[in-house]
């Protein structure tokens, strides 16, 4: 099986958090991490698949967040182009990993069941659930279903040989991770089911947390997809990716990583 290149692409970023903000109980005094936003790309000779959209620049300054770059742009650094695109897998629909859909018109957007129903239904009537989606996004890719452009996934499902989704849920209902099997092994990207290595490590939950039992149960299923090492998980938005990948060439420094070779211990 002809492995995958797998790239993350750093595209905003938060300052200082403290391990309040990055885990239930943690202690409301202490620094604990900056965070990134990732999406992320595998590359083989006959097929690429994105991995999340990233937010726009309008949704990150009206949420805070420093942006750095656009994802449909950074993209191109790795000689991709957003409107020839033909795969995006959506980890969740949450708005820093599914916005700005319309960039992508020739894409079919892969999504759990699970994260369609609940986007779309009675929990989103809590202010606190739906705080991480942003509605035009969310109708965009309703959008989408009507005129053929969304495959929905169950569960565990292969969409072509050597990448797998499967739900991991507890951050959303339909949280996806998508398994890749690149040249050093199967590589999982966590997306939001492990925000940082720190949660998924020492099963801390991270605050942004629909079922705080479901995410438990998905640590252990990453650990599981990771072949029981967490060098092969890589979490949502931990600035530890950055240090411990490298990239793919000098000018990408800082920008994208490749995690299809095995990481630095820092
Ligand atoms: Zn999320």
């Amino acid at each position: 099986m002809e492995p995958f290149e797998l790239f993350a692409i750093r595209y905003a970023s938060k300052p200082m958090m403290t391990f309040a903000q990055t885990s239930i109980g943690g202690d409301l005094h202490e620094d604990h991490t900056p965070i990134d936003y990732f999406i992320w790309v595998a590359k083989r000779s006959d097929r690429v698949f994105l991995i999340d959209t990233g937010m726009g620049a309008e949704t990150a300054k009206r949420r805070g967040e420093s942006y750095h770059r656009v994802p449909a742009e950074a993209i191109r650094l790795l000689d991709l182009d957003p409107g020839k695109l033909e795969d995006i897998i959506l980890t969740h629909i949450h708005y820093d990993h599914a916005g700005m859909l319309h960039l992508y018109p020739k894409a079919n957007f892969h999504v759990q069941d699970a994260e369609m129903s609940y986007a779309t239904g009675r929990c989103m009537c809590s202010p606190i659930l739906r705080r991480g989606y942003e509605v035009e996004d969310v109708l965009h890719l309703v959008r989408c279903v009507y005129c053929d452009r969304v495959e929905f996934h169950s569960e565990t499902s292969e969409i072509t040989s050597g990448i797998t989704l499967h739900r991991v849920s507890g951050h959303t209902a339909g949280q996806q991770a998508v398994r890749v099997w690149t040249k050093r092994g199967w590589v999982v990207i966590a997306s939001d089911a492990s925000h940082l290595y720190y949660n998924m490590e020492t099963r801390a939950p991270f605050p942004s947390v629909y079922r705080t039992d479901e995410m438990m149960e998905s640590f252990r299923t990453l650990f599981k997809l990771g072949e029981g090492s967490w060098d092969r998980v890589i979490p949502g938005h931990d600035p530890l990716v950055m240090a411990r990948y490298p990239a793919p060439s000098p000018e990408l420094e800082g920008i994208v990583v490749r995690l299809d070779v095995e990481p630095r211990q820092v």
